[in-house]
């Protein structure tokens, strides 16, 4: 299985980074595929022998809070320790910080492999990673210095800390506040209580340090007084020892899935005695943490399909094994055979390779795109506007397409199980838990949704969009001329071009809905647009996939694992085309002609 999955990320990797026309040169900061096998292998055997061991433990006995302290599973500590002393959390990072400048598009492979080990063990450095790299790009340097060993080191763990009972999706409503202490410091006192925060406290680690947005006293009300804060649970005083912060924990909350990791709520500043380190400038929070975001909801997106990955083998594996039923031609009396014969398991398992590999494909190609952009920023000519108009596009997609489509995927691995995957005896049901959490964090699925139709799809006035559809019409081109040899290829090409026209008749039928009954109207069904779109993008994907395949086919010399490898991408692509992106066409049929049905409803009409 490890094999199986080496190479397939390997080959999957070539696939996805060999054409874009944006790239030139090395984006890979020097990694080839022989460097990029090695550190894919000491992944993988982090994966294998200290997250997966612990995967059902953690899950069976998730955190307690015991006597003011989150206890998590023993496994935590020495997992944070090896990922810090090994380099993992540092490896973006450069090389003052003993980082490896590693590329965002390795970094997504290696937190894939991570995350399909065991999903709740990879966020607690991941988070960490997240925390200590918002410091390092918006943080002075004294602020770095105080907390980025020790983060980067795995001994402190780092958060998120945004939402609030009353300030989840709406943040501009948040209500933490930060009064000065000394202000040439950039020191605050912090009052408030936020809710939701992953690894917001735990015993794995010496200290936690929150990255948390409060609104500074005075400040305006909404998104634009929102200040950005560090918040270390325990602070150095005059002494330079590590004394209490007064941080409490209020809860941890018991989940359906991702277990593994606690989830807190945390009162700051109840005896008035918690200070917090303003990152950056005052009010400009929020903008540096959406500058963050970007890249954790594409991790988001990583980690649904990673863990629809696990599942898809698991299932498989029972597949090949498991014996029950015949043909309906078969003779009487027949031996019955592996499920794996039954046309509507085999229709399961290509579901779950439609999706994962869809996905996985998306994640790696916007990783690119954010490759390309940070080695050209700054140059005169670069591509680096593009690749960000086109990342800040497919984000939502990204982001939402695995989440949504990984509960489907989960769900047909349990089905491929009967009804052993209903039980704990085997892991996909546990899958099915931990991936529920995927369209909910990071914007759920109808906030991401409204921004891609509301704002993403005319951003600088349609450019964006058509900068989408260039990227496509290259696929379908290099497609019809590799077609030659293959031509389920052409018709590919052919399929997504209407796809594509589809999608655009669809935005035009809604504009003109904004036009005539405003903005909430238009808005209303954002999410079935969303929907019809990442099928779109996910299709142009499949396409760019079956074509590499193809080709390599017919012009290389591909070994026998290799040859399956590419048959496979052919036909599960075959199957997206004939199974999935037909969906749009009821969505669009559904979008154009909904009449506004949920902005009219009477809430009265809602009766129990
Ligand atoms: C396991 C877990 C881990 C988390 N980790 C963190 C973390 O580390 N740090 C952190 O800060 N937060 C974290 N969160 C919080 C998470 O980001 C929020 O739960 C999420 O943003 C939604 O906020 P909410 O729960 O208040 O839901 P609400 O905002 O109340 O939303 C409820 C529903 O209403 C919809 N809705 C709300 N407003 C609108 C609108 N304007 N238009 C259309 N629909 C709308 C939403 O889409 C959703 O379906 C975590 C949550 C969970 C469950």
């Amino acid at each position: 299985m490890a094999d199986r999955f080496m190479s397939m990320q390997n080959l999957n990797f070539t696939l996805n980074s060999r054409d874009c026309r944006f790239r030139e040169g090395d984006i890979l900061n020097g990694h080839t595929p022989k460097t990029l096998d090695m550190v894919f292998k000491a992944a993988l055997d982090i994966g294998q022998k200290i997250m997966h061991p612990m995967f059902e433990e953690m899950d069976r006995k998730p955190p307690e809070l015991d006597k003011g302290t989150v206890k998590v599973h023993a496994g935590v500590r020495p997992m944070l320790k090896t990922m810090g002393q090994d380099g993992w959390i540092a490896a973006t990072f450069p090389e003052q910080w003993d980082g490896e400048d590693m590329p965002a598009s390795i970094l997504h492979c290696i937190n894939f492999i991570f995350a399909t080990a065991n999903y709740s063990a990879a966020v607690y450095a991941g988070l960490t990673m997240g925390a200590a790299k918002l410091l390092h790009t918006f943080g002075s340097s004294e602020l770095q210095k105080r907390f980025l060993p020790d983060m980067l080191a795995g001994n402190w763990q780092g958060t998120m800390a945004l939402t609030e009972p009353e300030a989840g999706t709406s943040l501009g409503d948040l209500a933490t506040q930060a009064s000065p202490v000394d202000e040439e410091k950039g020191l605050y006192k912090i009052s408030g209580e936020k809710i939701f925060i992953s690894a917001g406290d735990h015993d794995g680690v010496d200290n936690v340090v929150h990255l948390m947005l409060a609104r500074i006293e005075g400040a305006k009300p909404g998104v634009k007084g929102i200040s950005l804060f560090a918040v270390p649970k325990l602070r150095y005083d005059d002494d330079n020892n590590l004394v209490p912060n007064d941080v409490t924990v209020t809860q941890v909350f018991h989940k359906l899935g991702y277990r593994g990791a606690p989830i807190t709520g945390l009162r700051f500043g109840e005896k008035n005695d918690c200070l917090g380190y303003l990152v950056g400038e005052p009010h400009r929070g929020l903008s540096y943490m959406f500058q963050m975001m970007n890249n954790a909801r594409l991790e988001v997106g990583m980690g649904a399909t990673a863990i629809a990955t696990a599942a898809y083998h698991s299932s498989l594996d029972y597949c090949r094994s498991r014996r029950q039923g015949r043909s309906v031609t078969a003779p009487k009396g027949s031996d019955p055979v592996p499920i794996i014969r039954h046309p509507d398991v085999r229709r399961m398992l290509l579901l779950q390779r439609a999706v994962t590999e869809g996905s996985l494909s998306l994640i790696l190609h916007c990783g690119m795109y954010e490759d390309i952009l940070t080695k050209d920023a700054g140059s005169k000519d670069s591509n680096a506007k593009d690749c960000h108009l086109l990342l800040e596009l497919l984000t939502p997609v990204a982001k939402t397409y695995p989440s949504e489509m990984g509960i489907l995927s989960t769900s047909a691995a349990i089905q491929c199980f009967g009804g052993y995957g209903y039980c704990d005896d085997f892991p996909v049901e546990q899958h099915f838990r931990d991936m529920r959490i995927h369209p909910i964090h990071e914007g759920t699925t109808g906030i991401q949704a409204m921004d891609l139709l509301g704002r993403k799809l005319v951003m600088e006035n349609g450019r964006t969009l058509e900068l989408l559809k260039q990227e496509m019409e290259d696929a379908m081109t290099r497609a019809t001329q590799v077609g030659e040899t293959d031509p389920e290829l052409i018709r590919m090409a052919d399929q997504l071009s209407e796809a594509l026209t589809q999608v655009e008749t669809t935005a035009m039928a809604l504009g003109q809905v904004a036009m005539e009954k405003g903005p909430d109207a238009f808005l209303a069904d954002a999410t079935l647009f969303l929907e019809m779109f990442g099928i779109t993008v996910i299709a142009w994907q499949w396409l760019t996939m079956a074509t590499s395949a193809s080709e390599a086919l017919s012009t290389g010399k591909p070994k026998k694992k290799e040859t399956l490898f590419f048959q496979g991408k052919i036909h599960v692509s075959r199957y997206f085309y004939a199974y999935e992106l037909p969906k749009i066409i009821s969505l669009a049929a559904s979008l154009e002609k909904s009449n506004q049905m949920t902005t009219d409803i009477p809430d009265a009409c809602f009766t129990d």
